[in-house]
């Protein structure tokens, strides 16, 4: 099967982008909160146009799923300097070419993963900032640690030295209505919270969750980082 995106024309992206930022205001609003949350542009299965688009409008952070996609991109990609995101499922196998493009790692649930990373890391002389994914719905789709997996991760991760994590990263099943995400950002945000009390003060200061359809929960349930791309670019149409 042939999957097409279509992508919207730039004026309709620069409607969009605003809106985003209005909703994302006022969720937050909603719920007393003053500090601030980051947009992740989520460019995936977009062209580069689409990257630079957004990078003109002012945007400076985009999240990827995929690897070889996103190299492409940052090769041909023509503007101001941007914050790139890893959020999809990373292979062990492409850590080795991930670890140079991404600013911060999205996706990291083993320990597996942890330490190709640190190897890699390492030979790069860089500290690579991710922040650990769990699966708080137990969806047996997804990718992510359990629940159950996490404390033994997170204590492991805090081991290795090229290896610095940031936060949480979640997602929530589709619902058709998006409050029923909301227990489950809830669980998330509490593992975020406990968290910070297991590494250096500051170090902990991303909790990554919410898409299109759920953003605003996730705001009003504490996300910092949300991750937006159909809301943003359009929706994917099949062929
Ligand atoms: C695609 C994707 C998003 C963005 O999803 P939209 O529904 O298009 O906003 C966010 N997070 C992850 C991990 C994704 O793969």
């Amino acid at each position: 099967m042939v999957f097409k995106y279509r992508l919207k024309g730039n004026h309709m992206i620069e409607e969009s982008l605003h809106a985003i930022q209005q909703r994302m205001a006022d969720a937050m609003a909603s719920v007393g909160r003053v500090d601030t949350a980051l947009l992740v542009a989520v460019t995936k299965n977009h062209p580069v146009s689409a990257v630079e688009e957004v990078a003109r409008l002012g945007v400076t952070h985009v999240g990827e799923n995929r690897v070889q996609e996103a190299k492409e991109k940052q090769l041909t990609y023509k503007g101001p300097a941007l914050t790139w995101h890893l959020i999809g499922h990373l292979q062990v196998n492409k850590v080795r070419q991930a670890v140079p493009m991404f600013d911060l790692i999205h996706s990291v649930d083993s320990r597996k993963l942890l330490d190709e990373i640190e190897k890699v890391a390492t030979k790069h002389d860089k500290v690579q900032d991710v922040l650990l994914q769990v699966n708080v719905a137990r969806e047996a789709s997804k990718t992510g640690m359990s629940v159950e997996e996490f404390p033994e991760i997170r204590d492991y991760a805090k081991t290795l030295p090229h290896v610095r994590v940031r936060g949480l990263m979640c997602m929530a099943p589709f619902f058709d209505d998006p409050e029923e995400a909301r227990p489950i950002f809830r669980v998330a945000n509490a593992l975020y919270e406990d968290m910070k009390g297991y590494f250096e003060e500051g170090q902990i200061q991303y909790l990554s969750m919410g898409m299109t359809h759920d953003f605003e929960v996730a705001l009003e349930e504490g996300a910092n980082i949300v991750r937006v791309g159909t809301a943003i670019f359009g929706g994917r149409v099949y062929d």
